[in-house]
């Protein structure tokens, strides 16, 4: 039974018809099932991509920084977001940035967010590290280590890590198991190479799945779901 866990939702996966905007029956599905977790005794963070609105790295024809700050602000736009549909849901929320976004966020804080945790409130890591040129991914990792969570969760519109894309092989082998370090010398696409260093040397572990099944995320963390299992060495 895990005590404090902190689960990495990709923008895409709670995006509507096209990877933008959200599908709010996926994201009201989201809330329930953190509520229980709550329900469970088990302290809950939250960390949102902001890849149905905006990646930085996918507008080349701009000033890569600029570019980035919109992405920073676009997962700041998601927390706000999914947050409000927990609280309809009648859970706690906080949400955290790492720069002030007026009285809309608090800045993060990992002494206030461990009492946030404390009092069964979902606090939501916003804002991705609060710079450029790194993913929510990093952010992620980051956060987890920072308030020292049990594990760590990635739901993707995607059920794991496979030896190859699998929208352009359909051969494609899922892995059960793969070690961060594989990750990297393999340079696999499947996540941020600076999130599976830190992650590696944090000595985190991290559980890959897809958000689609009925009840993904209760099953990922009771550990009830075929996904991909990324471990340090
Ligand atoms: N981003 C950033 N620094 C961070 C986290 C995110 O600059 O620490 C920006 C970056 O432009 C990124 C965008 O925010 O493309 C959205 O985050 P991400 O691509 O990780 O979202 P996901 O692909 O998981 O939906």
């Amino acid at each position: 039974m895990h005590k404090r866990i902190l689960i990495k939702l990709s923008g895409e996966a709670l995006a509507g018809d096209g990877g933008k905007g959200f599908n709010h029956k996926i994201v009201i599905e989201v809330a329930q099932q953190l509520k229980q977790l709550v329900e469970e005794n088990i302290q809950v963070s939250v960390v949102i991509g902001g890849g149905n609105f905006w990646r930085g790295r996918s507008s080349s024809d701009m000033d890569r920084t600029k570019a980035d700050q919109i992405g920073m602000l676009a997962t700041v736009m998601n927390a706000i977001y999914v947050a409000n549909v927990c609280r309809s849901e009648g859970i706690g929320t906080v949400v955290q940035t790492p720069f002030v976004v007026g009285t809309m966020t608090e800045l993060f804080s990992k002494d206030k967010a461990l009492e946030h945790l404390a009092q069964n409130k979902v606090v939501f890591f916003a804002g991705g590290t609060g710079h450029p040129f790194f993913s929510t991914d990093t952010g992620a990792v980051l956060r987890a280590a920072e308030i020292e969570v049990d594990a760590l969760f990635f739901a993707k519109n995607i059920d794991g890590i496979y030896d190859s894309d699998p929208k352009l092989n359909k051969n494609a082998i899922r892995h059960d198991r793969i070690s961060f370090k594989e990750i990297i010398a393999q340079n696999l696409k499947a996540m941020d190479l600076t999130a599976a260093t830190l992650c590696n040397e944090q000595k985190l572990q991290i559980i890959v799945f897809s958000l689609e099944p009925y009840n993904a995320i209760l099953k990922a963390v009771h550990g009830e779901i075929a996904g991909t299992t990324i471990y340090p060495d």
